[in-house]
């Protein structure tokens, strides 16, 4: 974006404040409440959960707890229990019940109306003493910057700080302050109605002659189908400065610049056979709880075969001379794992990848691993359509966009969608590629691409003792016992 005088920002954005009051004159705190009470409670159960979720719980939970002394004296399990399907329930109801008996012993069970004493509550920060402070009380001390107004007020090159507790101080400096709430309410509907973050419709934005548009990669277009590019950059223009001056690129030729989002990454080193099965169904089950995608690389302390849920042992058996032979916890054929790269990607319910169709999340994926070959100079295609040769078997033929070099498959996936989230199980025969590679090259290529096609801001993960004792009981219980295995 070309330099911006304050004043002539100043001006865009009283323009932007008026565009966006005509557009959503009825923007509100889209969390149900009837008092400052039921709003912080939402409030602090909102953190990492979607409103809507928000509200469908405190439905329920409004009529059983009516006042802080309710939650204060409420047995932890049961209220646990009642916010279990928001994500972080321990922590989540640990905090309410002490900010709640906090409330019963400093302020008579009421909310108090500053940001220094609400601040000093459990389980809440400056943000949700904002939405308390702003909604309940009509007192505008700060800027709400959640995800929407964070993402909204770069691309709008209102600001070039990252972090909220940055992000805000400049917005306050920028908005006239009886707008403070109303901005982030403006910011956050339009966020979730027309400027999403991997897909804003800038088409049909109605502050688009207002927006430089900073850092969305291709303007106007629909990025779900797009192939990603691992060209270099032939423009000069500094990032963001080329989609303000139209010029549409791949996200991947400019750097790790898109909104960054939490994935964890699990490095979990070789594994037996049965175990590898049974922590990817126990990272499944834990989604809801983790919230959050996990990549995970592993390797197997023997070579074994693992083969679709669904496919027939005494099939199985015939086609190949590997064992053991492990069911997986998803569907496809029989995958040797002698000498292949294995991953497993597991996305939360309400992921963007939870709700795709099983033939795209199945593209996405092998086009992430295109890129990341890409990135390490090893050319490879995506099947345009199925070839099939041997049944059952995953490296015999292929199918619609598996990945190919020189023709023959070299990476293959299964998957499983439930409730609970979006398995992929992955495998890729490394030594089908007719160059030595290294596995952690490629390990680092595939995290390079996750951040910058999908804004994947990467966290070791270590898995805790509930998901490692789930993981150990499946291996004992399902994935080693003849039952499961020869079940069909
Ligand atoms: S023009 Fe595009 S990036 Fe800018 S606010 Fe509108 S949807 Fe968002």
């Amino acid at each position: 974006m070309p330099r911006e005088t304050v004043k002539a920002k100043a001006t865009r954005l009283k323009k932007i404040i008026a565009a966006l009051d005509r557009t959503y004159p009825k923007a509100h705190c889209e969390l149900n409440h009837a008092d400052p009470l039921q709003l912080l409670i939402a409030t602090i159960l909102s953190a990492q959960c979607t409103d809507k979720r928000v509200n469908i719980v405190t439905k329920e939970l409004f009529k059983k707890y009516r006042s802080a002394a309710d939650y204060a004296a409420a047995p932890l399990a049961e209220l646990e229990q009642a916010i279990k399907s928001t994500g972080f329930f321990r922590n989540k109801a640990r905090n309410i019940q002490t900010c709640c008996r906090k409330l019963v012993e400093r302020y008579a069970g009421k909310v108090p109306h500053t940001m220094e004493e609400l601040t000093q509550l459990d389980g809440v920060g400056r943000k949700t003493a904002n939405v308390v402070l702003g909604n309940a009380f009509g007192i505008n001390v700060g800027v709400v910057v959640d995800t929407h107004v964070s993402r909204l007020s770069q691309r709008l090159g209102l600001t070039k700080q990252k972090t909220p507790e940055k992000i805000e101080p400049e917005l306050m400096a920028l908005v006239p302050q009886k707008q403070w709430t109303l901005f982030s309410h403006w910011l956050i509907w339009h966020g979730r109605r027309r400027c999403a973050a991997r897909k804003p419709d800038c088409l049909n934005c109605e502050i688009k002659k207002l927006c430089p548009r900073i850092g969305v990669k291709i303007a106007g277009k629909n990025i779900e189908h797009r192939t990603l590019n691992t060209e270099p950059r032939t423009s000069n223009l500094p990032i963001g400065r080329e989609a303000a001056f139209g010029v549409q690129r791949s996200m991947l030729d400019v750097g790790c610049s898109a909104p960054l989002h939490p994935w964890l990454l699990l490095q979990s080193g070789l594994c037996p056979p049965a175990f590898n099965m049974a922590l990817d169904e126990a990272l499944l089950e834990s989604m809801p709880r983790l919230g959050r995608p996990v990549l995970r690389f592993y390797g197997w302390t023997e070579p074994a075969a693992t083969f679709g849920y669904f496919q027939k042992y005494a099939d199985v058996e015939r086609a190949t001379r590997l064992r053991p032979l492990i069911r997986r916890p998803t569907g496809g054929g029989i995958v040797p794992h002698d000498a292949d790269w294995t991953y497993s990607l597991i996305f939360p319910p309400g992921h963007e990848w939870h709700s795709l169709k099983a033939e795209e999340s199945y593209r996405r994926v092998h086009e992430w691993i295109r890129a990341a070959f890409a990135k390490l100079k090893v050319a490879t295609t995506l099947a345009p359509n199925a070839h099939k040769t041997g049944p059952g078997q995953c490296f015999a033929g292929h199918e619609k966009f598996d990945l190919l070099w020189h023709g023959r498959k070299i990476a293959g996936a299964a998957q499983r969608r439930n409730k609970l989230g979006l398995l992929i199980q992955g495998s890729v025969q490394s030594r089908c590629i007719g160059i030595s590679l290294a596995r952690m090259d490629w390990q680092k290529a595939m995290c390079a691409v996750g951040c910058i096609e999908f804004g994947a801001e990467w966290s070791d993960f270590t898995p805790d003792e509930t998901l490692r004792e789930r993981a150990e009981f499946l291996a004992r219980q399902k994935y080693s016992q003849p039952a499961f295995i020869r079940k069909c």
